[in-house]
């Protein structure tokens, strides 16, 4: 949509221009991309002809996209140690923010200038159901729209999940998602995630189910792997279903596994933040950390390319991550996830930096 020239303008000759090739767009609608310096702009639209005029500098940016939400992890403490979990949760696990933390985390995304929602998962976030209440009270008065995911373990009839999501509904969520599967079921009857749903649906809150199937396998006739067999369910082959889902599975070849699928590394619109300060790109894929460079710098310094892990990746997929780093691997893995995952937990010695919580890893 833009790019960065190094001309001057007339009468303004120590700003540097910034030529916007837009197919039509009005001045308001590039505001929320400009930041307060000063810039000379020119916009050529075609509902507004030529246009030159001082906006501002666009705001810090990671790679081509804009970074519009933050995944708070305010737990990783949960009721359930399900085997499909990306981050080893479970009832034993401590990280969680304190109020403090929160408050300072709220106040670099508010710097950040470019988000736009904020979550709170973890782990489950109503574990700690005071300081979620206080987190969203303090994210909507920022002005971000907010969103839950929780497993519903709370709610032990509709009646009872109303009292818990009222406070939730008069502050304003735009998701309320609930997990909901094999997994989250301990028993079979249990309904507490429907109990949770019912209750936010009756309270108007927009709800929706987070359903992952056990890994199932098939002989779909995917694109160029016709009558191969195809794993299922909607499985992601890291964290604790790397080491507890996979054996069993058909393979592919390590060869074939050239790219990260699921994560934009280069560009992340999203980014999951921990207590510990870690910013995942995955889970257990670090940015840096927020504790140590607050979160605006870090998005601004973050160059991909060097990145010791998220470059490899990009450069050839988890394949890659591999070879430039000199680990002996298997020959087949279930998929990338499968064979990223296993790679970077070899790698945790070495990038303890960029691969952290260590408890990502089961650890
Ligand atoms: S390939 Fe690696 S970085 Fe990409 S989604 Fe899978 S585990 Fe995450």
């Amino acid at each position: 949509m833009y790019s960065s020239e190094g001309s001057n303008l007339p009468g303004n000759p120590t700003v540097p221009l910034t030529a916007l090739q837009c197919s039509d767009v009005r001045l308001e609608t590039l505001r929320p991309i400009l930041s307060d310096e000063p810039i000379s702009v020119l916009l050529i639209t075609a509902s507004q002809g030529v246009h030159v005029g001082t906006l501002g500098v666009l705001r810090p940016q990671v790679g081509g996209d804009v970074l519009t939400g933050i995944h708070i992890l305010l737990t990783l403490k949960c009721t359930s140690e399900c085997d499909h979990c990306f981050l080893h949760c479970g009832p034993s696990r401590e990280a969680t923010f304190t109020l403090g933390q929160l408050r300072t985390l709220i106040r670099q995304i508010e710097e950040l200038e470019t988000v736009n929602i904020v979550y709170f998962e973890g782990g489950e976030p109503f574990l700690f159901y005071p300081l979620l209440l206080e987190g969203l009270h303090m994210v909507r008065a920022a002005g971000f729209e907010a969103g839950i995911v929780t497993n519903g373990y709370w709610a032990t009839s509709v009646e009872d999940g109303l009292h818990w999501l009222r406070p939730i509904r008069d502050l304003g969520i735009v998701d309320f998602s609930v997990s909901d599967d094999e997994f989250h079921r301990l028993d079979k009857n249990d309904r507490r995630a429907e109990f949770a749903r019912q209750a936010a649906q009756q309270l108007g809150i927009p709800t929706a189910t987070i359903c992952i199937e056990p890994p199932s396998v098939s002989l779909q006739a995917a694109e160029g792997r016709r009558g191969k067999p195809v794993v299922g369910g909607g499985v992601l082959f890291k964290g604790r279903a790397a080491e507890k889902l996979t054996a069993g599975l058909p393979v592919r070849p390590r060869e074939e596994l050239t790219t990260c699928p699921h994560e934009d590394l280069l560009s992340p619109e999203r980014v999951h933040v921990d207590a510990d300060g870690n910013v995942h790109l995955c889970q257990g894929l670090s940015m840096g950390n927020i504790w140590e460079t607050p979160l605006p710098d870090l998005v601004r310094g973050y160059d991909a390319q060097k990145h010791p892990i998220a470059g490899p990746l990009l450069r050839g997929g988890p394949i890659r991550l591999a070879t430039e780093h000199g680990l002996a691997m298997n020959d087949s893995y279930v998929d990338e996830c499968h064979l990223c995952y296993t790679a970077r937990k070899l790698l945790l010695p070495r990038f303890p930096r960029y691969l952290a919580p260590k408890e990502a890893y089961g650890l």
